[in-house]
C-alpha cells in the first residue's frame, strides 16, 4: 500500500490565503526538512477569531498573522503540540492581544513516568491558559472546535475538528507529504498507531496539517500510514534475524533512499519502533531499551 504523499502547495510568505469561507491561513518562513514550505498558522472564523499555531518565535510571522486579522478580535489560541515551530509563537501574539490559550497541557505531560528526557527542539516555556481534553469543546461566536486528543508525534499532541465543515486540523499527527517523526520517550510508537486508528473511527471530509497541504484522502492516507509502521516492524524483525542488532546499523539498511543527514532522525523513528516491539514482547534489549541497545528476537 503506497502513501498517498502530496507536498505542492500554493502561497506566499506574509500572505494570507483564504482556505474555505471560515478557514485561512498564514505560513512562516521557517522551512526544513521536518516542517517542509513552514509552519501553516490557521484562523478560523470571521470578526472573532481563533488561531491555531501561533508557530515558531518569528516576529515577522506575527505580524503577517495580525496583519490578516486586521479589524477582528482573537479571541482562542489553540496549539496542536509542544515543539518549537508551533507554540512559542504564542508569547508574541499575545503581546498584542489578550485571548487565552488552548492545549493538551506543557511539554511532556502526556508521559505518565517521572524523571523522563525530553529531547531538545521541545517548548518547554509553554504552559496553556486551559488544559483541554479528548472530546471537549471549544465554542467562539460564530465557530465551534472539538478536541481530538492524538498522542504520539509528541505525548500532549491535539486535533481540533472544526464539524461545520468536516475538517480536522491534524498537526504533525497527519501530513500530506510526510510521515511523523516519533521520537521516544515523548514519542510514543503504540500511541501513535493508536492514535491512527482513532481517526479511521472518524467522519472528517479532509485534514489541514501544520505543515503543507491538505490530506484530501483521509483514511486511504491513514490506512497507509499504519500499513508503512507495519512494513518498518518487518524490516526491522528481519534486521535482527540476520544479525544486525544495533538501530544505527539498521538505518542505513531501511531507509535507502534518505540523505544520511536525516539518519539521527530516522534513528528515532526506528527506536520508537523497537520500543513498541519490546513491549509486545517481540524483540529483546541488552539493557535499557535504548539508541545504543543490541536487540535479538525474543
Ligand atoms: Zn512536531
Amino acid at each position: 500500500m503506497k502513501i498517498p504523499f502530496r507536498r505542492e502547495l500554493e502561497f506566499e510568505y506574509g500572505a494570507v490565503t483564504q482556505i474555505s469561507p471560515n478557514i485561512r491561513r498564514v505560513i512562516a518562513h521557517n522551512p526544513s526538512p521536518f516542517t517542509l514550505y513552514g509552519t501553516g498558522t490557521y484562523i478560523i472564523g470571521k470578526g472573532n477569531v481563533a488561531v491555531i499555531d501561533p508557530g515558531p518565535a518569528d516576529a515577522k510571522h506575527i505580524d503577517a498573522v495580525l496583519d490578516a486579522t486586521r479589524g477582528e478580535r482573537i479571541t482562542h489560541i489553540l496549539v496542536t503540540h509542544t515543539h518549537t515551530d508551533h507554540s512559542p509563537g504564542c508569547r508574541l501574539l499575545r503581546e498584542y492581544c489578550d485571548a487565552p490559550t488552548y492545549a493538551f497541557g506543557p511539554h511532556g505531560s502526556g508521559i505518565e513516568e517521572e524523571g523522563v528526557q525530553i529531547e531538545e527542539s521541545a517548548d518547554h516555556d509553554f504552559d496553556p491558559d486551559h488544559a483541554v481534553r479528548h472530546g471537549d469543546r471549544i465554542d467562539g461566536v460564530d465557530w465551534s472546535m472539538e478536541c481530538v486528543y492524538t498522542p504520539g508525534h509528541t505525548s500532549n499532541h491535539m486535533c481540533y475538528a472544526l464539524p461545520d465543515e468536516k475538517v480536522l486540523f491534524t498537526g504533525d499527527h497527519v501530513m500530506a507529504w510526510s510521515t511523523s517523526v516519533i521520537s521516544p520517550p515523548d514519542g510514543d510508537m503504540r500511541r501513535y498507531l493508536q492514535s491512527l486508528e482513532l481517526l479511521l473511527a472518524r467522519d472528517d471530509a479532509y485534514y489541514w496539517p501544520t505543515h503543507g497541504p491538505a490530506v484530501l484522502e483521509p483514511k486511504r492516507h491513514v490506512r497507509a500510514f499504519i500499513a508503512h509502521r507495519h512494513d518498518r516492524e518487518q524490516q526491522i524483525l528481519r534486521c535482527i534475524e540476520g544479525g544486525t542488532q544495533l538501530i544505527n546499523d539498521m538505518v542505513p539498511k531501511m531507509y535507502t533512499e534518505l540523505p544520511e543527514f536525516m539518519y539521527p532522525a530516522a534513528a528515532r523513528s526506528v527506536l520508537a519502533a523497537v520500543v513498541h516491539l519490546v513491549q509486545r514482547g517481540e524483540i529483546v534489549a541488552d539493557g535499557d531499551a535504548g539508541l545504543n541497545a543490541r536487540y535479538r528476537l525474543a
